[in-house]
């Protein structure tokens, strides 16, 4: 057996049998259930509350990792150290565990992991079984032989809110096989400062994206009850604004308007409560000053009261002790637990410590804190609790695990690193290769595949090559699988930074022999502060492969193996083809060569403008102001927004030609619609799909309206010569901005719409 419990140090805990604790929490069910109290008031869940202690609702509201409860000094095995388990479960009686080892586990030993801390939970009285949570933002990450998936960055190019639906239901199926009932995820950050180490877990820079993908995620995880063995409790994060820190490092200041708060940040928050989202994790960061974990105005004035989201917050890593430690607005440890908990946090992710427990209970025995107040926050946990069915079965669900690792994941998980692809240059339709291409292949991202599948990938890094199952192709192996080794060379090598990727010399001598240079150029994995950058450039021994070969006068492919978008400005002219494919995770490298061969039509398109320069990163949607430039004394353009290739940027091997916009009327009125129609044809000699952005600009507005915002997106696949017409509807709320008074309002005047180059305006009157 792989895991077990360590018996040395305090052999005081009774360990008690799986059968015999299921038995007692059963009985203890039956003892909550609404019949047994015909004639009692309130609900089952009152009446746990009522058989509590403070101390046992406060450890309800804490939240430990699970390194806390094992010994970290057996790295391959887990092996539960006795006195630090009872202590935590059973002195502390704490509500929840999180993570996982420095590793991924299997299935069996993530039962194990789970039985023993039900096992223990269900010793206390009353039994209350722990609710454990894990990142699984692409795929699960802690389990061996999940599936991963393309991070949100390639996701959202996909701009397919089926495919995200279908990823979620496959990531819940296998959290729950491996006995887990909550997932830190979707991200609804936006992505809208490239420096930032997390812009690969967020789905690109616009605000209606984010919305329509998280809700689609949320359904996913959440669709079929969450006491399917199919689904899982989700965990919208990082409420509110932590992707756009001033410095672009990690959990650092952000400095934002309301209006921009309300106009960009809130939207996907909004639409996350709207689909059903049972779980909120807090910012780590401050806005304006302020930490948001101290934010009584954003917890629960916004949050709660206008919102009206009624499901658990919780914090983020730590993150309530630092409000003493870094943040410094609360003197104490004990100031700032009462700070959260004012604000309206009901679970504290600690995680090493008791510390919360402790300050929080010595709270409200003082009277500082009301037991009122925490019984509202423990209500909510056990009423997730009782929602994922864990009162009737705590423990993995052996049921569950047919769910695991079926071929059909990888299926899925081809096809949505395929319609990650983003097709950025194509001179001379260089791309798709020959079938006979010969090619040499080399750079940093060929022979890793760390760099395919970014953070949170069987390691919290994702960076660790070992931990990846045998079976997951480098872009390499890829290739030499599709063209043979006899077609290839290569000038590449395990690990990231090893010399042998930057051979330029090699990499010359080579060429000679082949017909095609193919470069994987990008990122390393990294996840979290650790991928910090200072500089946006594409490293410069990168570039200067793509000089080495651009000198030999082979034409040369560059495929960006990157989270975030690193500037390849003054090689860009060197190269005839590039190939955006993001982390496409563990069908990634199939999905390249794919498209490099042709196999595959690329179709996705930017969910970010793609900077040209590091001192000019500029959204799509920025104010209409920020693209005017004076260059020259007297004379002004509007040409401000300059990037490497735009949002919504992405190449087909074929043409789509978009027809007249037609506007069902030109003039709308409040609580009315308008539909746009469009028909988009396939012109040239191959079958794709194609994505349709609907973008709306107000012409003029109280407050410097937006250049133009996306409204609404869809997409469709069309046979060469194939044409389809495509019906938008805009209403009223996709007009409207949010003013200077912070309220989303339309405002009588002239709008427009494109589709394409295809442009038509109509105005709205409010009479
Ligand atoms: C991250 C969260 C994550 C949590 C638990 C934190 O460091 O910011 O996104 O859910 O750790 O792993």
């Amino acid at each position: 057996m792989v895991l077990n419990t360590q018996t040395a140090g305090d052999s005081g805990m009774t360990k008690c049998s799986t059968g015999l604790a299921a038995a007692r929490l059963f009985l203890f069910f039956l003892f909550l259930a609404p019949t047994a109290f015909a004639d009692a008031e309130g609900d089952p869940i009152s009446h746990l509350l009522d058989a509590m202690s403070i101390e046992q609702k406060v450890g309800q509201m804490t939240q430990v990792n699970l390194g806390v409860v094992i010994d970290r000094d057996i790295k391959d095995r887990v092996v539960f150290d006795t006195a630090k388990l009872r202590e935590a479960i059973q002195r502390y009686e704490v509500g929840s565990i999180l993570n996982s080892t420095s590793r991924a586990l299997t299935i069996e030993e993530w039962h194990e992991v789970i039985r023993t801390i039900q096992d223990a939970a269900l010793q206390n009285d009353p039994p209350v079984p722990v609710l454990y949570g894990i990142d699984a933002i692409h795929g699960v990450t802690y389990t061996r032989g999940s599936t991963l998936f393309p991070h949100n960055i390639g996701i959202a190019a996909a701009r397919n809110p089926a495919l995200v639906k279908r990823i979620a239901e496959v990531t819940a199926m296998e959290t729950r096989a491996s006995g887990i009932r909550w997932n830190f995820d979707p991200v609804l950050d936006l992505g809208r400062n490239p420096l930032w180490s997390r812009f690969p877990e967020t789905f690109g820079e616009d605000s209606h994206i984010a919305a329509v993908l998280g809700a689609a995620a949320i359904r996913g995880y959440e669709g079929d009850g969450l006491g399917a063995l199919t689904a899982v409790a989700s965990c919208m994060k990082h409420f509110l604004g932590y992707s756009v820190p001033a410095n672009g490092k990690d959990r650092t200041p952000a400095w934002i308007p309301d209006v921009v708060l309300w106009q960009q940040h809130m939207p996907p928050f909004e639409a996350a409560v709207r689909a059903g989202a049972s779980t909120i994790m807090i910012n780590s960061a401050s806005i304006n000053g302020m930490p948001v974990h101290a934010s009584r105005e954003l917890l629960t004035g916004v949050l709660r009261d206008r919102f009206g989201f009624a499901g658990l917050v919780v914090s983020d890593w730590e993150d309530v002790i630092r409000l003493h430690t870094r943040h410094r607005v609360a003197e104490t440890p004990r100031e700032a637990v009462k700070m959260a908990v004012e604000a309206g946090l009901d679970m504290s992710m600690v995680p090493h410590d008791f510390s919360f427990a402790d300050h929080l209970v010595d709270l409200v025995r003082s009277g500082e804190i009301s037991e009122e107040r925490i019984d509202r926050s423990v209500r909510i946990i056990l009423e997730l609790k009782q929602a994922l069915g864990l009162f009737e079965n705590p423990y993995a669900e052996p049921e569950a695990v047919a769910n695991f690792g079926l071929p059909a994941y990888r299926e899925l998980a081809l096809d949505a690193a395929r319609e990650t692809m983003t097709l950025l240059k194509n001179r001379g339709d260089m791309l798709p290769l020959p079938s006979d291409a010969r090619v040499l292949l080399a750079g940093p991202a060929a022979m890793n595949l760390g760099p395919l599948h970014g953070s949170w990938s069987y390691t919290w890094q994702g960076a660790d090559e070992s931990a990846y199952p045998e079976s997951t192709l480098t872009i390499h192996e890829a290739l030499v699988e599709s063209l043979g080794r006899e077609r290839m060379e290569t000038v590449a090598a395990a690990g990231f930074d090893t010399t042998g990727n930057y051979d330029t010399a090699a990499l010359v001598e080579l060429a000679d022999s082949v017909d095609y240079i193919v470069l994987a150029l990008g990122e390393p994995a990294y996840a979290e502060s650790p991928g910090a950058l200072d500089d946006l450039n594409l490293p410069e021994e990168q570039k200067a492969l793509v000089r080495a070969a651009a000198g030999t006068g082979k034409p040369v492919v560059m495929v960006l193996v990157e989270g975030r978008p690193r500037i390849v400005r003054d090689v860009e002219p060197l190269a005839d083809g590039i190939l955006l494919a993001y982390q496409p995770g563990s069908q990634g490298a199939r999905a390249i060569v794919d498209v490099l061969l042709g196999e595959y039509n690329p179709s996705g398109v930017l969910p970010y403008s793609y900077p040209q320069y590091t001192g000019d990163i500029l959204p799509y949607d920025h104010g209409v102001l920020a693209a005017v430039q004076q260059l020259t004394p007297g004379v002004i353009t509007y040409e401000g927004y300059k990037p490497q290739w735009p949002f919504g940027h992405g190449l087909s091997y074929t043409n789509f030609e978009y027809g007249e916009l037609a506007l069902s009327r030109d003039r709308i009125g409040p609580g009315e619609s308008l539909e746009v129609t469009v028909t988009v044809r396939n012109t040239g000699e191959r079958a794709g799909r194609h994505n349709v952005d609907l973008f709306v600009s107000d012409l003029y507005a109280s407050l410097s309206p937006a250049a133009r915002r996306l409204r609404d997106f869809t997409s469709v696949h069309l046979e060469p010569g194939a044409a389809q017409r495509i019906t938008f509807t805009l209403s009223e709320q996709d007009l409207n901005f949010v003013n200077v008074d912070l309220e989303r309002v339309v405002e009588p005047g002239e709008f427009r719409v494109q589709v394409g180059e295809r442009a038509a305006t109509f105005r709205y009157q409010e009479d």
